[in-house]
C-alpha cells in the first residue's frame, strides 16, 4: 500500500476559515487538515491520506447542511470540484462533487431539459441528490434521487469504483437516500425531463391573512393534480431596505406555486388562491426553466441558523391554528416556517428502488431560526431549541417521520433512523458496515455501522 501525499491547509493558515465555512455560518468545523482537491484523482489521494494517518473525514460542497461536530479529522472541500456535462441525446448530465444547482440549471435549460432542482439555486447537487432532494417540481417527477443513474464513489479504504444498479444493487440503494455516509462522492449522472418552461410564482399575504390563507392552501391542495408542486412559508420579514416596500417589518404568508403543466390550465388551477384576498406583492406567470430559483427565492447570502424539520402524514384546520399561534406574530422566538406539500409522484416507488424513506407524508414542515452570530450565547440557543422542540411536540401526533436531506450533521440518533423504514435502517446499517466498517465518515446525519 502505497501513502499518498496531499495539500493540506492547517489551522491558521491563510484560507482555513474560508474554507471550512459555508452557506450555514453556525459553528463551523474545525478540523485538523483542510484538503481542496482540483480533480477525482486529488480526491481519492485525499481519502488514501486519511485511511493511511487514520483520520475521520467530513466533506462540505456549500456548507448548506449544518456540519456534524468536527473536531480534528480531516475536512475534505469540494468547491474546486465542479463541472457540468450535459447529454442532451440521453436526456443526463454528469455532476462533479462540489457543484451547484445554479450551474447545472444553467447548463440543462440550454438544451430545453430540466433537473429535479431544489428550492435554492445555490444548494450542492451532490448531498441534495444523494438525500432524496425534493424542489418546485418535485410532486411531477420524484425525489432527485429517484433520477440518479450512476454513482462514482471513494470508499474510506480509498477504492474509487462508479456504482450502478448492475455494478453493485446493494451500496447503490443505499447511497441513493442515505447520502454521504458511505464514501465521498466524486460525481454522479441525474436524469433530466423535458420542461423548457414553467408556470408559476408566489402571492406573499399580509399578516391578518395568515391563517386564513393558510387554511385556504390546504382546501385548495385537494383540488389538484401531481403537475402542480406548492409551499407556504410564514415569514416574521425585518424593516429593512433591501426589501420590497410592501414587505418590510410584515409577519406575511407567501405561497409559492409551480405547475408542469400547459399554462392556460394552470392559470385556471391557480384562480382559487387569488380568492385568499389583495396580495401584498407577487403573482403567476409563464417562466423559462432557467429561472425556477426565482419561484422561491431562497437567501443566497451565508447566515447563523439553527433547523428543524418533521414530516408530516397530514396538515388539518385545527393544526393550522394550532400553529399560527406556535410561529406566527405572536410566537416567543422569531421563526419562518415553511410547509411543503408532498404527495405526487413523490410517493410513488422508483423504477429502480433506494433508500429514501418515509415516502407517503403529505407534508414536510421545517422551521429555520436565525442566529445573532456563530457562536451564539448557551442562553439563546437553548432558547431557540426549546422553542423548536416544543412546536414538533405539538406536531408529534402527525409526525409521518423526518426526511434525511433536511435533517444536517447535528440531527440526533433517533431523527436520523425516523428519516428510514426500519427495514431500510437495518439494510443501511449493514450496508455501511461493508464499506465503512470503522465510521470514517461520521461527521454527518450519520448511519452507524450494524452492530
Ligand atoms: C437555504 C436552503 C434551501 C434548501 N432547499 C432544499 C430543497 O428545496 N430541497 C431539499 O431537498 N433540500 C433543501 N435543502 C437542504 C439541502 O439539500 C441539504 O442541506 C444538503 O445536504 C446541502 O448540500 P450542500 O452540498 O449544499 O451542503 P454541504 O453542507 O456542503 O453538504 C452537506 C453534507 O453532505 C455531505 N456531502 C456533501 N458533498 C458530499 C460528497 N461529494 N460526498 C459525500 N458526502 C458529501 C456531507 O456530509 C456534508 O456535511 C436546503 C437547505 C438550505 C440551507
Amino acid at each position: 500500500m502505497t501513502t499518498d501525499t496531499i495539500d493540506v491547509i492547517r489551522p491558521g493558515d491563510p484560507g482555513y476559515d474560508d474554507h471550512r465555512t459555508g452557506f450555514q455560518t453556525f459553528r463551523p468545523l474545525r478540523p485538523d487538515l483542510i484538503a481542496t482537491p482540483s480533480d477525482t484523482e486529488e480526491l481519492t489521494s485525499a481519502v488514501r491520506y486519511a485511511r493511511d494517518q487514520g483520520l475521520p473525514i467530513a466533506v462540505q460542497a456549500t456548507g448548506h447542511g449544518t456540519p456534524g461536530r468536527t473536531d480534528g479529522g480531516l475536512l475534505i472541500n469540494t468547491t474546486r470540484l465542479t463541472g457540468v456535462e450535459v447529454d442532451p441525446e440521453r436526456r443526463t448530465a454528469w455532476v462533479a462533487a462540489g457543484t451547484r444547482w445554479d450551474e447545472v440549471v444553467a447548463a440543462t435549460a440550454a438544451h430545453g431539459l430540466a433537473g429535479l432542482a431544489g428550492n435554492a439555486r445555490s444548494v450542492g447537487v451532490i448531498s441534495y441528490a444523494l438525500g432524496g432532494g425534493i424542489g418546485p417540481i418535485a410532486r411531477r417527477y420524484g425525489f432527485a434521487a429517484d433520477h440518479v443513474h450512476r454513482i462514482e464513489l471513494i470508499t474510506a479504504d480509498g477504492e474509487r469504483t462508479m456504482i450502478t444498479a448492475d455494478s453493485d444493487p446493494d451500496l447503490f440503494w443505499a447511497v441513493r437516500g442515505g447520502g454521504g455516509n458511505f464514501g465521498v462522492v466524486a460525481g454522479i449522472e441525474i436524469g433530466l425531463f423535458e420542461q423548457p418552461h414553467l408556470f408559476g410564482g408566489s402571492l406573499f399575504f399580509d399578516t391578518p391573512l395568515l391563517e386564513s390563507g393558510l387554511k385556504a392552501w390546504r382546501e385548495w391542495l385537494d383540488t389538484v393534480p401531481d403537475e402542480i408542486t406548492s409551499t407556504a412559508v410564514m415569514v416574521p420579514l425585518p424593516d429593512l431596505p433591501v426589501l420590497p416596500p410592501p414587505l418590510r417589518g410584515r409577519h406575511v404568508l407567501s405561497i409559492r406555486v409551480t405547475s408542469t403543466g400547459p399554462a392556460d390550465q394552470a392559470e385556471e388551477l391557480v384562480r382559487p388562491l387569488q380568492a385568499i384576498g389583495e396580495p401584498l406583492l407577487g403573482g403567476f406567470r409563464v417562466l423559462p426553466y432557467a429561472e425556477i430559483a426565482t419561484i422561491n427565492n431562497d437567501p443566497t447570502d451565508p447566515a447563523p441558523h439553527r433547523n428543524r424539520s418533521t414530516l408530516l402524514s397530514d396538515l388539518d384546520q385545527s393544526m393550522i391554528t394550532e400553529l399560527v399561534t406556535a410561529v406566527g406574530p405572536g410566537a416567543a422566538v422569531p421563526t419562518v416556517f415553511e410547509l411543503r406539500h408532498l404527495g405526487g409522484a413523490l410517493a410513488q416507488p422508483p423504477a429502480v428502488p433506494n433508500a429514501v424513506g418515509n415516502r407517503t407524508a403529505g407534508f414536510s414542515a421545517a422551521m429555520i431560526n436565525g442566529l445573532s452570530s456563530a457562536d451564539p450565547e448557551p442562553a439563546e440557543l437553548d432558547r431557540v431549541a426549546a422553542h423548536q422542540g416544543r412546536v414538533l411536540a405539538q406536531l408529534s401526533g402527525r409526525s409521518a417521520g423526518r426526511l434525511f436531506t433536511f435533517l444536517g450533521g447535528t440531527a440526533g440518533p433517533d431523527d436520523v433512523r425516523a428519516a428510514f423504514d426500519p427495514d431500510a435502517w437495518d439494510r443501511l446499517t449493514k450496508i455501511k458496515s461493508r464499506v465503512d466498517p470503522g465510521n470514517v465518515f461520521r461527521y454527518n446525519a450519520n448511519i452507524p455501522p450494524s452492530a
